[in-house]
């Protein structure tokens, strides 16, 4: 096992890293900017490295920076954790070529998935049903109209190169193609620098499901089971459970299977997550993140396994040591997304915590860097909390999250745990039944 691992990270993340080394044994290194002298996971790390001034591109996004931390600290291995470099295949491969262990896949696959349209035909490739679409890139206007002709409006375009909901255009008839097509270009070249689209079938209602992947270096591969993303605002997560309510035993079943055949074919190794939009009782591959999420915690609680702890010893070379029948899923979870932002305007709004309570009790996990007078950079995402709840049923843990929620005390700020703690009490929400455009309605009918 490693001795010492270099967390190139922040914020919760860098803690929920330096947690699972601390658990095993290993020594960590945080490095951090002049605006995180004072994190959380800075003053507990074994050893910390100031790499840059606030900017991300000059210290969280400094591949030379990082790696010079590593060398004069003689850590094994680098975890990147997620955003900032976490995707970045040329820093995957500069870690290795500079004889440090990358925590995560190989060059090679981040390369392959971090291009939608590689990652569609090789999904494709592997078995994974995907949306109906163009084959490839979509060289001209009128390349987009022949293609949506054939699959039918509405269409959506986004960008090979997309992420965070960026670069995505809905055109509802041949009318609005054109410009969204433009539009989606531009801002793709903006975002990303590259300006490449494809075309797929919007779907009217679907739930974004998401399979949870483990694989070594010899071939095992385990599913752990789901999680239903699809309250989102602007394409991005805000609340998380596991399991869907929208799954059956039988629904379930097969999507793991065919996931888990799929990254065995790909020869994936480490922690992966395979995303889906679900539709009508069909699923359809949308694209495959490389790395750890956000909302890892919820399969953690359902199968009691540490997923840094599992990334840290298939990085080491061990194998994985159980198979799919070992895995046992029990209860029900939910993790809301805390941000430092006003929960109506979802206007930022960092600054100094003059007060913090965090909640507790029996099945409650707070993944937060947030501590009494710290003081939030504005210079980074806005997410500050995670809080998971775990309970027997759906009805315990939902019981647990609104008592917890109604305990969580973060004075000094605008956060985003008013829109949570109506969202808790929202009778579709009990239910379970919501899409991926239900919360942008109910954020509207709300403010
Ligand atoms: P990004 O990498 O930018 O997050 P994704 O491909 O993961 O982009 O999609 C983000 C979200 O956008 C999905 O969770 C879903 O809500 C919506 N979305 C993506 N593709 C489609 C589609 N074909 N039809 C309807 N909604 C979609």
């Amino acid at each position: 096992m490693f001795e010492k691992v270099l967390i190139a990270n922040r914020g919760e993340i860098a803690l929920r890293i330096h947690r699972a080394c601390r658990e095993m044994g290993i020594r960590t290194v945080a490095v951090h900017s002049t605006a995180d002298n004072d994190a959380m996971h800075v003053r507990l790390a074994d050893e910390a490295v100031c790499i840059g001034p606030p900017s991300a591109k000059d210290s969280y996004l400094n591949k030379a920076a990082i790696l010079s931390a590593a060398t004069i600290t003689g850590a094994d291995a680098i975890h990147p954790g997620y955003g900032f470099l976490s995707e970045n295949a040329d820093f995957a491969q500069m870690v290795e070529e500079h004889g440090f262990v990358f925590i995560g896949p190989t060059a090679d696959h981040i390369r392959m998935m971090g291009d939608k349209i590689t990652a569609k035909q090789a999904a494709a490739a592997a078995g994974l049903p995907c949306v109906p679409g163009s084959a490839g890139a979509l060289e001209t206007v009128e390349d987009a109209l022949a293609c949506a002709e054939q699959i039918g409006y509405p269409v959506l375009i986004k960008a090979t190169a997309g992420g965070g909901g960026k670069g995505m255009k809905v055109a509802r008839s041949a009318e609005e193609l054109s410009e969204a097509y433009k539009m989606a270009r531009n801002e793709a070249k903006a975002a990303f620098g590259n300006a490449a689209v494809y075309m797929e079938k919007y779907l009217a209602k679907p739930r974004h499901i998401e399979m949870q992947i483990l694989a070594d270096n010899y071939g095992a591969v385990v599913h752990l089971g789901e999680r239903d993303c699809s309250l989102q605002r602007r394409h991005q997560k805000v609340l998380e459970e596991a399991p869907s309510p929208a799954l059956n035993d039988e629904q379930r079943a097969r999507i793991g299977e065919i996931a888990r055949k799929a990254v065995h074919t790909l020869g994936y190794r480490n922690a992966g997550t395979l995303e889906f939009l679900f539709e009508n009782g069909e699923f359809y591959f949308i694209e495959m993140n490389t790395r750890l999420q956000v909302e890892h915690p919820i399969t953690e609680a359902i199968t009691g396994i540490d997923l840094v702890r599992e990334q840290l010893r298939i990085a080491a070379g061990a194998p994985l040591g159980y198979t799919q029948e070992d895995i046992r899923f029990q209860g029900h979870a939910f993790e809301c997304r805390i941000n430092a932002e006003d929960s109506q305007t979802f206007i930022p709004s960092p600054g100094r915590i003059t007060g913090y309570h965090a909640p507790g009790g029996l099945g409650v996990r707070v993944d937060s860097g947030l501590y009494a007078n710290y003081r939030i950079p504005p210079h980074y995402d806005s997410m500050i909390a995670k809080l998971i709840v775990s309970g027997n049923s759906r009805n315990e843990a939902l019981m647990r999250l609104r008592r917890a929620l109604g305990e969580y005390v973060i004075d000094g700020i605008k956060t985003t745990l008013p829109l949570h703690n109506r969202l808790v009490q929202d009778q579709d929400f009990v239910n379970g039944d919501y899409d991926i455009h239900w919360l942008e309605k109910f954020v509207d009918r709300h403010s």
